[in-house]
């Protein structure tokens, strides 16, 4: 669904006001960087750690993004309330324009949007089944995934179609057979009392990812280990679950043909996500009482 109000260089305009040139570099190149935040009961949730990899991302990719991060976030609260959401999505998307048209892109400028969207429909399946996809993730040295970039998200779209009936996410893996990341989020394997991921060699570095790493596991009483994943290891492991910002915490129940039997952990680490959020917005609306 299009949103009323978008806002776009420095300006608010109706979605249909914001007409992006069809010829940017980043329509035909994928050198577009972004972030996707979640807003809960009106707060936005690590918003500043999502401007902390807003700002990597950009570095990676020679954007300049001439706002700062007061005036980014003051942004992201305005389209918030102008286009009526207190639970929603707010993206950031920086891009470059079609000041030039070969891939090289030395006269094109950065271009920054911000959009508030309803909050992401997932699968309302308690237990996720992921196929294994027939795309490899290509090795570190050969994709930025130091950025979170559109260019990651060809092979998302790709693995998608056609994915089959019964599955609900992909799981990809690595030149090398090994465990990187689901479409758009990171995995957790479960070993007795302790969670398992991969590094982000070949996966994205998770905003949700490193608070389960720094405070949700240790909460509900589990060690982590990060280390690679081998494919072959993936039916030793007792259990599975995804994170991420529009996923939150989503239990697999299956990757193949490995069954997983149930487990509560995704239960107790989706209770320690909510009392994050509810923690951070109450400590925010303090400091803003203050
Ligand atoms: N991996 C990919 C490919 C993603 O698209 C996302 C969602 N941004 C994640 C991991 C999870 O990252 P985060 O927790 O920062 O949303």
């Amino acid at each position: 669904m299009a949103p009323k109000t978008v806002w776009l260089d420095g300006e608010f305009l109706s979605y249909a006001q914001a007409g992006i040139p069809p010829l940017s570099h980043s329509i035909a190149y994928a050198s577009t960087i972004y972030e996707g935040m979640r807003s809960y009961s009106g707060h936005i949730f690590m918003l500043s750690d999502h401007l902390v990899r807003l700002r990597k991302s950009a570095a990676i990719f020679m954007h300049s993004v001439l706002y700062s991060d007061d005036q980014l976030a003051e942004i992201c609260y305005e389209l918030l309330k102008r286009n009526m959401l207190n639970d929603g999505y707010v993206k950031i998307l920086v891009f470059y324009d079609d000041g030039d048209n070969s891939f090289a892109a030395r006269n094109c400028s950065s271009r920054v949007l911000v959009a508030a969207l309803p909050a992401p429909i997932v699968r309302p399946v308690e237990k996720w089944k992921l196929v294994i996809s027939s795309w490899r993730r290509p090795p570190p040295n050969c994709h930025p995934y130091g950025a979170k970039t559109s260019s990651t998200y060809a092979l998302s779209f790709l693995s998608h179609r056609p994915r089959p009936s019964w599955a609900d996410d992909v799981l990809f893996l690595c030149t090398e057979g090994k465990v990187c990341e689901a479409s758009g989020s990171n995995i957790f394997f479960v070993k007795g009392k302790k969670l398992v991921t991969p590094t982000t060699a070949t996966a994205l570095a998770g905003i949700t990812r490193q608070l389960v790493i720094d405070q949700l596991a240790k909460k509900c009483g589990f060690d982590v280990e990060i280390r690679d994943v081998d494919a072959d290891e993936i039916a030793l492991f007792d259990g599975a679950f995804l994170c991420g910002t529009a996923v939150e915490i989503k239990e697999v129940g299956q990757i193949g043909d490995v069954l997983f039997a149930e487990s509560n952990i995704s239960t107790k680490l989706s209770e320690a996500l909510a009392a994050a959020v509810r923690s951070e917005s109450e400590r925010a609306a303090f400091i803003a009482d203050a």
